[in-house]
């Protein structure tokens, strides 16, 4: 498999990744460093959701491209266990 190339960071990009929640900077860094495309997919998630992982498992858009591919999700195994 072809290994992605990492994206240097901008002085901007860097200022913006030192203004988000600290736990959520590393994710953040590697989606724009294009070096992971499942960090791509979180850090949009939360972005969209102004960092709160509760509102990802709760996203009801489900016309968004990323909703099938979205974090936190809560599996449905769970739900029926949580119902039964
Ligand atoms: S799947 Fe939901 S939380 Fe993620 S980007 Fe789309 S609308 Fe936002």
């Amino acid at each position: 498999m072809k290994k992605r190339q990492t994206i240097i960071l901008t002085d901007e990009q860097i200022r913006y990744i030192n203004t988000l929640p600290f736990s959520y900077r590393q994710v953040t860094r590697k989606a724009m460093e294009g070096t992971s495309l499942r960090a791509a997919i979180k850090a949009k998630c939360l972005d969209c959701c102004c960092w709160q992982r509760a509102e990802i498992a709760d996203c009801r858009v489900p016309n968004c491209a990323l909703y099938p591919y979205r974090p936190y999700k809560v599996s449905r195994s769970r739900v029926t266990k949580a119902v039964l």
